[in-house]
């Protein structure tokens, strides 16, 4: 069993941390945050002082992160974790960050000797309590084959998407189709109260027909058609329209540095910027059908 460090005990690094001690691996974690470290403390993880000391003698060092700053931070400060760890240490970061970034902690890890991967993952909070995230993978072959036993505790699909940052590059471009279907379902939900379809029938047509896509089928965003969608549940996330804002302008930072024509992502952009905006940051983000929905005529 393995020694690892766990930086970043959050909402979803909490959780994924006492997934690796359930499977019984040694887990040493470090977080800002008291009521963090004390959740974590509790599920088994062994806190400790600094960030640095989780990854002295570590066979691989996992950071859950808010962004890539922090990311680069964390990894290269003079008490970080890439010059307390030994030659040979993996490094997974598996927050959610720009490409850029992503790429910069892999030239910080190989400099000094180390393996990394960026594995972003998808699942939300449920998946990373019940240990069925998805992990899109960046990285080599040699990192991939170290780092795959540790995220098969944590989740039920890895996905090896390429080399340094191709993982980022398919989370980023995943939920850039999310966020635009989601406004594009939610629109047509709109347009068929005012036009008098029921919504029902609107379902049992486009879930069957060349409408049909996840938003749609698995994520309705309107109560009804699909029981466990956030909408049957006062749109508690979930998926947060905060963090579709993130990865949206995750999305269309990489859309400008690469010169990608990228219009109804920057669109989805700025219809999440002022949803979150006017207060609904906190809500699933599904919950854009109700300022759709609200920003129309009366049906
Ligand atoms: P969170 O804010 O709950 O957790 C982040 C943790 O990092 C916090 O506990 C914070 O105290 C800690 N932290 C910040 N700076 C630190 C530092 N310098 N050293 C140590 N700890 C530090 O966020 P989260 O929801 O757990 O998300 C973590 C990452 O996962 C983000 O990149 C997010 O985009 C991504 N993500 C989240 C979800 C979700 O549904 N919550 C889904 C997929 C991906």
């Amino acid at each position: 069993m393995a020694r690892i460090g766990f930086i970043g005990l959050g909402n979803m690094g909490g959780p994924m941390a006492a997934n690796l001690v359930r499977a019984g691996h040694a887990v040493l974690g470090f977080d800002t945050v008291p009521a963090a470290r004390e959740a974590a403390a509790a599920a088994g993880v062994t806190i400790v002082a600094l960030a640095a000391e989780a990854a002295r003698d570590a066979d691989a060092v996992i950071t859950m992160l808010p962004s890539g700053p922090i990311v680069r931070a964390v990894y290269e400060a003079a008490d970080g974790i890439l010059p307390a760890a030994r030659a040979g240490t993996l490094f997974i970061d598996c927050s959610t960050i720009d490409v850029d970034s992503a790429r910069a902690a892999h030239a910080m890890a190989a400099g000094r000797g180390m393996l990394a991967l960026d594995a972003p993952v998808s699942g939300g909070v449920g998946g990373a309590s019940a240990g069925t995230l998805t992990f899109m993978v960046g990285g080599s072959a040699e990192a991939f084959e170290r780092g795959e036993p540790l995220l098969a505790a944590m989740g039920r699909r890895i996905v090896h998407c390429g080399g340094a940052g191709a993982g980022q590059a398919a989370k980023i471009c995943n939920n850039m189709i999310l966020g635009i279907s989601m406004i594009a379902v939610s629109e047509a939900f709109a347009l068929a109260d005012r036009l008098g379809l029921d919504r029902q029938k609107l379902f049992d047509v486009a879930s069957t027909a060349s409408g049909q896509c996840w938003s749609l089928t698995s994520y309705c965003p309107v109560p009804g058609p699909v029981p466990a969608s956030p909408a049957n549940h006062e749109y508690r996330p979930g998926f947060a329209a905060a963090l579709m804002l993130k990865d949206l302008g995750l999305a269309m930072e990489a859309a400008a540095a690469t010169g990608t024509e990228t219009a109804l992502g920057r669109h989805a952009r700025d219809i999440y910027a002022a949803f979150a905006e006017s207060g609904h940051g906190g809500e699933d983000f599904s919950a854009i059908f109700r300022a759709i929905s609200a920003a129309s005529k009366p049906a």
